[in-house]
């Protein structure tokens, strides 16, 4: 009967540690969707940055067609090249924590997944809007995160339209085809030098650049707003 107890406990627990943040997720992405449909918007959001070679280039699109976008980076790679993090700020774009090593929530022990959170915060300044911005590595939460998060004042966010830049990219078509039947939405794409896993995909620089001008002249043409996440969150 002990044994049977303790199976039950173990099991809730595990229920409430991976699938509390699953709901909560789950009902996030919810509102961004219904807040991008009730104002007619489109968020463009970018993981895993800044490297040398996209996100200047993206910078420099999105400077010339006076688009806002929303960039979630990691610390290490803050390390190597703030001065391209700096460039972001200074046209505009919001700037939100995506950990220092990009670390797996549901595969590192909880206290490696609040450091990880906590080394990238450090990168940012006072300046900076209150609340942060957050977004987990692999979309993976626990219930440690989701409280070392509210501890640092930072708000989860997640997308709604996924273009699978880094591992199985959509066509361009497919991606707008979805904006259009849904009514806009928060989508991912990656400014990284290489992908957390497996070889950088072909021509991936391109890709995110052409998807990127293709969605900007979607929106323009068919009177969708163009918005920082943090303008969808209430
Ligand atoms: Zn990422």
């Amino acid at each position: 009967m002990q044994v049977i107890i303790l199976l039950l406990t173990g099991f809730a627990l595990i229920m409430i540690w991976f699938g509390l943040p699953m709901m909560l997720r789950a009902f996030q992405t919810r509102q961004l969707h219904q807040a991008c449909v009730a104002r007619r918007a489109i968020a463009l959001t970018y993981d895993d940055g800044p490297s040398a070679d996209v996100t200047p280039q993206l910078s420099a699109l999105l400077g010339g067609r006076d688009t806002p976008a929303t960039f979630f980076v990691i610390g290490r790679e803050i390390d190597k090249r703030g001065d391209v993090v700096d460039e972001l700020r200074r046209q505009g774009h919001d700037v939100g924590n995506h950990t220092q090593s990009h670390i797996n929530a549901w595969k590192a022990g909880p206290l490696a997944a609040a450091r990880d959170m906590t080394g990238c915060q450090r990168k940012f300044s006072r300046a900076d809007a209150v609340p942060g911005l957050f977004r987990p590595p692999f979309g993976k939460a626990t219930v440690a995160t989701v409280l070392q998060a509210i501890a640092m004042r930072l708000r989860f966010v997640y997308w709604t339209v996924d273009t699978q830049d880094s591992w199985n990219r959509r066509a361009i078509d497919s991606v707008i085809d979805e904006l259009s039947t849904r009514g806009g939405g928060v989508v991912l794409m990656h400014d990284f030098s290489a992908p957390r896993r497996g070889p950088t995909p072909s021509r991936h620089k391109e890709y995110v650049l052409d998807l990127t001008a293709a969605i900007i002249d979607f929106a323009r043409q068919n009177d969708f707003q163009l918005v920082r996440v943090r303008d969808l969150l209430v």
